[in-house]
């Protein structure tokens, strides 16, 4: 029999499991306690009877995964990490360090439905979701491993979080508990390729995390040419959905927007971008594109990510264009996976 993994429960579902053994409500926060201080086994919670050990040892485990790759940036210290799952799946987390704290990118996926044609991590579809303790315990194993603080989490790497969204709230409600990570929403970033219905729900879950939406072009002739989710929720629907969380969160969303040269760097493009936010609240991350080898997009010359910059700046939009971290590990999403499990075919 499948033993329950405690890193897969909220703390409700674990009170509500620990009442049903007959025990006293504290013991739940004891037990929850222990699991996010890093505990890997029952045996170590020493403030529980013996008995009531054996009975957990018994009925449950604490899930972790093993670190099958970990390399380590000379350039500034960005640490790529290739975790292996249970069942022999591999994904990638990336631990960046800025002034302002560490920031891991966790995957919530092995590979991706989506389909965006620039992206490594969905050229070989949708393997499985991650459960919420393979999501929580990349944050978990990156500190221990690192021994760096982890301050903010983006969900930035394999997969389409809102794909797999109740195993992500779950995950976001144990990072956040006062018992848990103890990491604020306000620190927690979770892109999307634009779900609009999960979105409608995720404004609703009064969780103030920050939305990212992966825009890639305001037109969506163009933007359904890259990406296959915008046939499905055109731009005026993902539009209103920003406005909805925007208005239930107080949260300013942010767009991801992937530079591909002669195609959407163009002046043009800056001017609808700045037509389609219009006076709504956002910030505006202008990434270079990465190129993936079996695609042929190219990154935008730097002079037009520039030009592209101070239009939108110019219309009086707060723009940054993304940094490079790890350049010399391969960090980019998704490739370090698919470079592995190839030599290993
Ligand atoms: N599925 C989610 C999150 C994962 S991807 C999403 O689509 O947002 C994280 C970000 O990296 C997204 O903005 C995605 O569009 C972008 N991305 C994917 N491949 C890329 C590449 N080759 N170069 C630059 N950005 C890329």
């Amino acid at each position: 029999m499948n033993k329950l993994d405690l890193k897969d429960m909220t703390f409700e579902e674990l009170s509500g499991w620990v009442a049903s053994l007959g025990e006293k409500p504290f013991r739940a926060k004891q037990i929850f306690e222990w699991v996010y201080r890093g505990a890997k086994s029952v045996q170590e919670m020493t403030n529980l009877s013996k008995e009531l050990r054996e009975q957990l040892d018994s009925l449950c485990e604490i899930g972790h995964l093993e670190i099958e790759k970990k390399l380590v940036s000379k350039l500034d210290g960005t640490i790529k990490y290739l975790f292996r799952l249970r069942d022999g799946n591999l994904i990638e987390s990336v631990l960046m360090s800025y002034k302002h704290g560490n920031t891991i990118c966790v995957s919530s996926q092995v590979g991706c439905r989506m389909g965006c044609r620039f992206c490594a991590s969905t050229i070989g579809g949708l393997v499985r979701n991650l459960t919420p303790s393979e999501i929580i315990d990349q944050v978990m194993k990156a500190q221990e491993d690192s021994g760096r603080r982890i301050s903010n989490i983006v969900m930035m790497g394999i997969g389409e979080p809102l794909d797999n969204y109740n195993a992500v709230i779950k995950f976001l409600k144990n990072v956040n508990h006062k018992d848990g990570l103890k990491i604020g929403y306000r620190h927690i970033s979770l892109s999307t390729c634009g779900v609009v219905d999960r979105i409608y729900d995720l404004a609703k879950e009064n969780m103030p995390i920050t939305l990212s939406i992966s825009l890639h072009s305001p037109f969506d002739a163009q933007r359904r040419k890259i990406m296959p989710i915008d046939v499905r929720y055109p731009l005026p629907e993902l539009m209103r959905a920003l406005q909805a969380y925007l208005a239930a969160t107080g949260r300013r969303i942010s767009v991801e927007y992937a530079m591909i040269r002669g195609e959407n760097d163009t002046k043009a493009c800056a001017e609808e971008l700045a037509k389609l936010f219009g006076k709504m609240l956002v910030h505006i991350n202008l990434i270079p594109i990465n190129p993936v080898k079996e695609r042929d997009f190219k990154k935008s010359e730097s002079k037009q990510v520039r030009q592209f910059q101070e239009s939108l700046e110019n219309l009086g939009f707060s723009v940054t264009v993304r940094r490079e971290l790890g350049s010399d590990i391969n960090a980019a999403c998704g490739q370090l996976r698919k470079a592995v499990m190839e030599s290993k075919q």
